[in-house]
């Protein structure tokens, strides 16, 4: 039987930080992945790379992304994200429900996390495109996610197997983890299914046992299995589209809740973002993130009855994206189409320009009005012109800062950046719920060691990444999802490793 002190499951960011921290406590290490090879790094493969660190000023990025250069460090206000900043934001988007000792040890591993990750060869750049753009041209930073990682998803794929391979840690590919193997005791392997490559013949599969003092469940959570979305949901999210990964259908969620491990946060909650209605059911690696459309700041976004549903200007981008996916879903045939008028044009990001798109465009309002298939016409139009005589125009428009321009007098408001939708062409992309990922997780406690439904740590099994709970409820700050994979894995890591070894 294959045996490691410490096997983990799943090789997202999660896992791939547990195996390299086990790795430096000097246990063996084996990961299991589901996916074949080409297609390895789950979620954390899709993502556009933003992480939601604290830091204190320039420098602090600076030594993250190597020399910024003058003319970067002249043009661009980096500002800084201080401790209480980060708590402070994942206290208010989780409705103060987030678990303050989770929410803790995000915060306070979260520099230090980088800084391991850029000895392991993950490469940051400043993240200068989804920040405030001021009307000189100088980028003030938002605060949270001031880096990300060079070449997104892939770059920090590429970075995390590399680092793996040269640690000595072994990957199983194709090996799709069942159950957990244990006994009073506590957890002492894994059952899985392996997928064996026969030449010339049909792929078949084997069932496997692999022996291990820890266990490093790292398997993302069931945003991928339509069935548990609409069981732990509800209805209609079976209709969502997946953003990321077809592997991540609850399987160690399953296996932990087998063995007794305590449900924990918000099951049925997840993070779901605006998503083009043309993209494919489950998302695949090629295409990475070119459906996310999360512009909604610069226009408005109507229903099929014509009707505004959401505030589109609410707060900053990257504390109300998380929730867009929702809003769309509740919506009659789960889709939503963004306007926007020339004056945006210029303030969309490069997605909304690719190839996928399916953007209809008019000179006039009411052409673009009989392009959108399914939509009240009439009801559009008047929804469109309210909108246009409620924006306040008092305030000036400030794409450069949360600007408080709003609208006055309407059911549905509209908090910041409202602009009138009066300058042609005129453009609309129909958009639906993209699922990111889901919230509902198990309990872990400050090891990262799953606690069973009686409190009490289970031996042998920590938890990680996407599969923990109670860390994000109704919302998300953009770029904690990652944060969380990489500090929560790497605790998971050094903490099953430092158990396996004594109990050596
Ligand atoms: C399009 C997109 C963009 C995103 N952008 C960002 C961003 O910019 N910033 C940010 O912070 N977050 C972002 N996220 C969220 C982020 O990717 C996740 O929060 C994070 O990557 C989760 O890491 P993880 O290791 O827990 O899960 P994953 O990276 O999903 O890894 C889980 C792994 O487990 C494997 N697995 C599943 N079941 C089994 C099994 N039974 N046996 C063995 N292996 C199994 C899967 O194949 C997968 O490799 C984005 C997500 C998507 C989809």
């Amino acid at each position: 039987m294959a045996q490691a002190d410490v096997l983990v499951v799943g090789a997202g960011l999660a896992g791939l930080s547990a195996a390299l921290a086990a790795r430096e406590q000097g246990a063996s290490v084996m990961v299991l992945e589901r996916a074949p090879r080409e297609e390895r790094g789950g979620n954390s493969r899709f993502s556009i790379g933003a992480m939601r660190a604290v830091y204190s000023g320039v420098d602090d990025i600076e030594t993250l992304t190597g020399d910024l250069g003058a003319q970067l460090r002249s043009s661009v206000d980096f500002g800084a994200y201080t401790r209480e900043d980060y708590l402070g934001d994942m206290a208010r988007v989780t409705g103060r429900r987030t678990d303050p000792e989770l929410a803790r040890i995000l915060v306070d591993g979260s520099t230090d996390c980088m800084r391991w990750l850029s000895a392991k060869g993950v490469r940051f750049r400043p993240l200068t495109q989804w920040q405030f753009k001021q009307a000189d041209g100088r980028i003030k930073f938002a605060g949270g996610s001031a880096v990300g990682i060079d070449g997104a998803g892939a770059g920090l794929a590429e970075a995390m197997f590399a680092a793996i391979e040269r640690s000595g840690a072994t990957i199983a590919y194709g090996t799709r983890a069942a159950a957990l193997i244990g006994s009073e005791g506590g957890i002492t392997g894994v059952r899985a299914r392996q997928v064996i490559r026969k030449q010339a013949a049909r792929d078949g599969s084997r069932s496997i046992d692999i022996a291990a003092k820890s266990v490093v469940l790292a398997t993302g959570g069931f945003e991928a299995n339509p069935e548990w979305r609409t069981r732990y949901l509800g209805p209609g999210w079976e209709l969502a589209k997946v953003r990321g990964s077809r592997f991540n259908t609850g399987d160690g969620l399953r296996m932990a809740l087998e063995v007794g491990a305590m449900p924990a946060g918000n099951w049925s909650g997840c993070h779901s973002a605006s998503w083009d209605l043309g993209a494919p059911d489950v998302n695949e690696l090629p295409l990475g993130a070119v459906f996310k459309r999360d512009d909604f700041l610069y226009g408005i976004m109507v229903n099929a009855r014509g009707e505004r549903f959401v505030d589109e200007g609410a707060d900053i981008r990257a504390l109300t994206y998380a929730k867009m996916g929702r809003a769309i879903l509740a919506q009659p045939g789960q889709v939503a189409w963004q306007v926007f008028d020339n004056k945006a044009a210029g303030l969309l990001h490069d997605e909304y320009r690719a190839p996928p798109s399916s953007c209809r465009r008019a000179g006039t309002l009411t052409e673009l009005a009989s392009d959108l298939d399914g939509i009240d016409r009439d009801r559009f139009l008047a929804t469109v012109e309210g909108f246009n005589r409620a924006v306040r125009r008092d305030v000036p428009f400030d794409p450069g800062k949360k600007d408080g321009r709003s609208t006055a007098g309407l059911d549905v408001p509209k908090s910041n950046w409202a602009a009138t939708i009066d300058e042609p062409p005129f453009t609309a992309y129909p958009v639906t719920c993209g699922i990111t990922f889901t919230f509902g997780g198990v309990r872990i406690d400050q090891s990262a060691q799953v606690v069973d439904v009686d409190g009490a740590a289970i031996p042998g099994l920590y938890a990680a990444g996407e599969m923990i709970g109670g860390l994000f409820y109704f919302n998300y700050p953009g770029g904690a999802g990652l944060m969380s994979a990489a500090v929560f894995g790497r605790l998971a890591g050094r903490c099953a490793a430092l158990a396996a070894l004594q109990g050596s």
